[in-house]
């Protein structure tokens, strides 16, 4: 599965949000995006889930338009956990983990044996089979982020499209998370998108980072050459230490405070 990202522009009015954007990548990989408010992570992931559609360039997934691809086709590949989803009815935590089996319909009929199985195995991975038979209206914000990305597990999806998905979360629970999504991209060869403000868990994480500024990529690459001291003053405006911690397998970032 290759998805890629084709000299994409996108305006809300008159400015341009997102400036010629291009990337690719495949699955197995965790892709952190990063940036200061406003520098257009969540247009660009609109863009990629064909929610948006680019005012210029495009978005292929294995040589295919996503503007030109239907919602049920486009659910069969991707799956989003997006900021700011309305849960106001009150299903129950386990009604609304099914829902991810229909991503494009209406109504519900009885999952399969294989169906059943994955929403079990959905909701154990992410620690919300305890409360299965609760309504999502009572839950806290972190359960129902929860709950959120067992659905969109449930879609078994090639892509994993993920918009602030630790803000809500306490820090076992981020853990958690990160270390699913790495296990779905390496056992499942999912691709996993992280649109994310915690530097910490990127570097630790991400393969790869894209980090953006003013709705333009001014880093990508690998997490170890793109969180760097001075990539992180550049656009963060703040000092940090940034050092591979071998207790971890993986890279440390301390803030030391504002530049
Ligand atoms: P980020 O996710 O990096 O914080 P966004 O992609 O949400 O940034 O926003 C990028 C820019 O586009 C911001 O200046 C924001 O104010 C503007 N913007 C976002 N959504 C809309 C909208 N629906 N209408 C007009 N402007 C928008």
């Amino acid at each position: 599965m290759l998805l890629e990202i084709n000299d994409v522009r996108f305006a809300y009015h008159s400015s341009d949000v997102l400036k010629d954007i291009s990337f690719k990548a495949s699955g197995g990989e965790v892709i952190g995006i990063l940036g200061k408010n406003g520098c257009g992570k969540t247009t660009l992931m609109k863009c990629i889930n064909a929610h948006l559609e680019p005012h210029a360039g495009c978005v292929m997934i294995d040589g295919k338009d996503v503007s030109k691809t239907t919602k049920r086709e486009l659910a069969k590949t991707m799956a989003v956990v997006a900021q700011h989803v309305n849960l106001s009815f009150p299903f129950t935590v386990l009604e609304t983990v099914m829902m991810g089996l229909y991503p494009t319909s209406e109504w519900m009929r009885p999952p399969s044996d294989e169906e059943m199985e994955r929403i079990l195995e959905a909701m154990e991975s992410t620690g919300v089979t305890d409360f299965a038979s609760r309504s999502v209206t009572e839950l806290s914000g972190g359960e129902r982020q929860r709950v959120l990305i067992s659905r969109a597990l449930v879609q078994d999806p090639r892509i994993f499209l993920m918009d602030e998905p630790t803000l809500h979360l306490d820090i076992n629970h981020q853990f958690n998370l990160m270390e699913l999504v790495v296990r779905l991209a390496r056992e499942k060869n999912m691709l996993v998108i992280v649109v994310t403000h915690d530097i910490t868990l990127a570097a630790r994480y991400c393969d790869r980072v894209l980090l953006m500024e003013k709705g333009e990529i001014v880093g990508s690459g690998r997490t170890e050459d793109v969180i760097t001291v001075d990539n992180l003053e550049k656009v963060f405006s703040v000092r940090a230490d940034v050092s591979y911690d071998e207790r971890i397998c993986g890279l440390s970032v301390t803030f030391l405070g504002k530049k």
